[in-house]
C-alpha cells in the first residue's frame, strides 16, 4: 500500500508538521513526523485540514505561459539597477527621494517629475537610476512576499545625529534575507550633531562594514537637505550596479512586477508597474494578477503619455479590470484565451487559498474548544 511520511504531507500542504501529528493525535494515532502513514490516513488528514493540494498539472497553465513569453525575449543589453530607499522613521528617507527627484530631473525637461506613480527614474552622466519612492519595509516586504523581486540595490540612510535604530536593523535583515546589495548613506551631515563615526561604529555590530573600517560595503557622507554627497552616493549606486552587470532582454514580450495600484474616478483601474524583461507597448494584452487587459494608455511620472517602456522602467498604466496586488508579476500575452484561462485559475487559486484558510482557523478554534 502507498505510504506517506508525516512531514512531506505537512509540506504539501503548507503547514507544519507539528500540526499533522496533533491532528493524528486527536484521532487517536501517534506518529512522529518521520514516520509514514498510510493513504486512506492521508486522505482523512487532508480532508480534516480542508485543504486540496494543487495538482501538479495546474503549474503547467503557468510553466507553459512562462514559457511562451522567455521563448519571445530577445537582445540582451545591461539596464538600470532599481534602488530601494530604506531605514529608520525620521532620518530622511523621503527628503532624499524628493531631492533626487528634485536636482536630477531638469526643469525644463517634460515638466519635471509631478505625478507619483511609486517609483521615478533618473538619467546620471553615468546612466539611468530608477528608485521605488514607495519607501518602508512594508512595501519592500508585500513585495517580497509574493515572491517579487524588485529591487537590485538597497540605499539604507542612516541619521548621523542618531545611530542605528531598531528599524535600520529590520532593513539590514530584510535586505540581506533578499540577497540585495547595500549601499549606507549617513544622512544629516549638516547638522553640528552629526557623529559619523559613532553610526559607522554601531553599523559594524549588524555586520555592515563599510569601506572607511576596512569592509566591503559602499559609503556617501550625505544631506538630503543641502544635497550635499548625493552625486557622490549615486556615483556608488552606478558603480554597484556595474558590478552586479544587471541586464534584461530588451525586445519581445513584457514582463514585469506591479508596484502599486488603485481605482480612480474618471480612469478606473490604475497600476505602476515596473518592467523587468521585454519592452511593454500600448494596445499589449497584459495579465497582471488575476485580472488581464489591453493597455488602452500608458504615462511615466512626469504624467506624459509614452508609448513603450523598456527593462527597469516604471510606468503607469490603464486597461485593467481591477486592481492587481502590489508584488503581483504582471506579463504580456499574445493571445486572449490563454489570458482568460491563467487569470481564472488564479482567481480559483486564490478562493481555495482563502477558503483552506477559513477552514483552517475553524479547525483550530474546533480543537481548541476540546
Ligand atoms: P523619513 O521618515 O525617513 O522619510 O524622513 P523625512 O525625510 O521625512 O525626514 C525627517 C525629518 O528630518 C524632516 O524634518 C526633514 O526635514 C529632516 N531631514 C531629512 N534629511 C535631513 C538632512 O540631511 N539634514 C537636516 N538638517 N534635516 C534633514
Ligand atoms: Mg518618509
Amino acid at each position: 500500500p502507498e505510504q506517506i511520511v508525516v512531514s512531506d504531507l505537512a509540506q504539501r500542504m503548507a503547514v507544519k508538521a507539528r500540526e499533522v501529528t496533533k491532528l493524528l493525535m486527536k484521532m487517536g494515532e501517534i506518529v512522529a513526523a518521520d514516520e509514514a502513514i498510510d493513504q486512506a490516513t492521508a486522505s482523512l488528514i487532508v480532508e480534516e485540514m480542508g485543504h486540496n493540494p494543487v495538482p501538479v498539472s495546474d503549474t503547467k497553465v503557468e510553466d507553459d505561459l512562462q514559457e511562451a513569453v522567455e521563448e519571445r525575449s530577445s537582445n540582451v543589453q545591461t539596464r538600470p539597477p532599481v534602488v530601494t530607499i530604506m531605514g529608520h522613521v525620521d532620518h530622511g528617507k523621503t527628503s532624499l527621494l524628493d531631492k533626487i527627484r528634485e536636482t536630477k530631473v531638469a526643469p525644463g525637461e517634460a515638466g519635471g517629475i509631478t505625478q507619483h506613480i511609486g517609483a521615478y527614474h533618473v538619467k546620471t552622466e553615468r546612466g539611468v537610476i530608477t528608485f521605488l519612492d514607495t519607501p518602508g519595509h512594508a512595501a519592500f516586504t508585500a513585495m517580497r512576499s509574493r515572491g517579487a523581486q524588485a529591487t537590485d540595490i538597497v540605499i539604507l540612510v542612516v541619521a548621523a545625529d542618531d545611530g542605528m535604530m531598531p528599524q535600520t536593523e529590520e532593513a539590514i535583515d530584510h535586505a540581506r534575507a533578499s540577497g540585495t546589495p547595500i549601499i549606507v548613506a549617513i544622512n544629516k551631515m549638516d547638522k553640528s550633531t552629526a557623529d559619523p563615526d559613532r553610526v559607522l561604529n554601531e553599523l559594524t555590530t549588524k555586520e555592515v562594514v563599510t569601506e572607511e573600517w576596512g569592509g566591503d560595503v559602499p559609503l556617501a557622507k550625505i544631506s538630503a537637505k543641502t544635497g550635499e554627497g548625493i552625486d557622490e552616493l549615486l556615483e556608488l549606486v552606478n558603480l554597484q550596479a556595474e558590478l552586479m552587470e544587471l541586464e534584461a532582454p530588451t525586445e519581445g514580450a513584457a514582463q514585469g512586477v506591479v508596484i502599486e495600484s488603485r481605482l480612480e474616478k474618471g480612469r478606473g483601474a490604475v497600476a505602476s508597474v515596473l518592467v523587468k524583461k521585454g519592452t511593454l507597448n500600448q494596445g499589449d494584452l497584459v495579465l497582471a494578477g488575476e485580472f488581464y487587459g489591453k493597455v488602452r494608455a500608458m504615462t511615466d511620472e512626469t504624467g506624459q503619455r509614452v508609448k513603450s517602456a523598456g527593462p527597469s522602467i516604471p510606468v503607469e498604466i490603464l486597461g485593467l479590470p481591477d486592481t492587481p496586488a502590489a508584488g503581483s508579476e504582471f506579463l504580456v500575452v499574445s493571445d486572449e484565451k490563454k489570458a482568460r484561462e491563467v487569470a481564472e485559475f488564479r482567481a480559483n487559486r486564490e478562493r481555495e487559498q482563502l477558503l483552506e484558510r477559513q477552514n483552517k482557523m475553524r479547525l483550530e478554534s474546533m480543537f481548541e474548544q476540546m
